[in-house]
């Protein structure tokens, strides 16, 4: 935002509207092509719900967003800022300045499908570990906000627990509590309700919908199309690592243009 490559980018890109931009991104693994040059972008507030098939690349965009993985090509822009890509020694892929790496990563939240709350740590400590250890906060206040944050998802009752000994949407809930904790611009969602036992699905969807009423940017793979149709500003249809559809829910849902996301929709894709 403060160098002037950056600068230009962000004018290019109208950042003050966009708190996400990805340009044409490409990711193999190996002679693997997963992703072949996806683009979207996120205006601040827009909750973007990402569907697919099992392999069609969701996790990949989403882990190239965050340079969990680094895209072979293609352009990332959070908030306006250009986040830059190098090839190595080897030519593989990698992101090019990791202090800027780590820095964006705390404006970006990833909520996994598999919770990843730490066993070890009670739900609390779960949610002010980075407040306190990456955003340097004072403990007292990171704990006052924790608590605050772990009541928004109707778990605060629950705060000295273990992972362990909550249900799979508990640990959800305090997943995206801890994601919360860190202020994000943006929250990356992996099938946050996959995991689940059916009955604990809404819970997280709740909180999910409540996060969309308050103008939370978020993209949302998901399988959920009652979800994605009422609660997305834009779904995005992910096949075999291009964007077969995209468009407004009402659009979409009721009028799709791809023949596959019609056999998608169909459950026989
Ligand atoms: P989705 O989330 O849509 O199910 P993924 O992004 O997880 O799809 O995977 C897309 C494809 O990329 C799959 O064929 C998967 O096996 C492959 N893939 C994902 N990550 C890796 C990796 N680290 N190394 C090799 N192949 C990978
Ligand atoms: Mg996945």
């Amino acid at each position: 935002m403060h160098e002037t490559a950056s600068g230009r980018a962000a004018e290019h890109h109208a950042a003050e509207h966009h708190a996400l931009v990805c340009e044409d991104i490409h990711k193999s693994f190996g002679t693997l092509e997963v992703l072949k040059g996806v683009s979207l972008s996120a205006h601040k507030g827009d909750v973007i719900a990402m569907l697919g098939s099992s392999g069609s690349g969701k996790s990949t965009f989403l882990r190239c967003i965050n340079l969990l993985e680094t895209p072979n090509s293609g352009q990332v822009f959070v908030g306006g800022e250009l986040i830059r890509m190098a090839n190595d020694k080897r030519g593989e892929p990698q992101a090019a300045d990791r202090r800027q790496v780590e820095r964006l990563r705390t404006r970006l939240a990833m909520v996994f499908q598999s919770f990843n709350l730490w066993s070890h740590m009670t739900v609390l400590q779960n949610v002010i570990e980075a407040p306190v250890h990456v955003l340097k906060k004072p403990k007292r206040e990171a704990i006052e906000q924790a608590e605050a944050l772990l009541e928004k998802v109707g778990i605060r009752a629950r705060k000295n627990d273990y992972p362990a000994h909550l249900s799979g949407g508990q640990q959800q809930r305090v997943a995206i509590a801890r994601a919360l904790a860190m202020d994000p611009d943006v929250m990356l969602f992996d099938e946050p309700t996959s995991a689940l036992d059916p009955e604990l699905v809404n819970e997280v969807l709740k909180v999910i919908k409540d996060l969309a009423e308050e103008g939370r940017t978020m993209i949302v793979v998901t399988h959920e199309m009652g979800f994605a149709r009422e609660v997305s500003t834009q779904t995005v249809f992910l096949h075999e690592g291009r964007v077969e559809e995209a468009g407004p829910p009402q659009e979409v849902f009721e009028h799709p243009k791809s023949e596959r996301f019609q056999q998608f929709l169909a459950g026989t894709l």
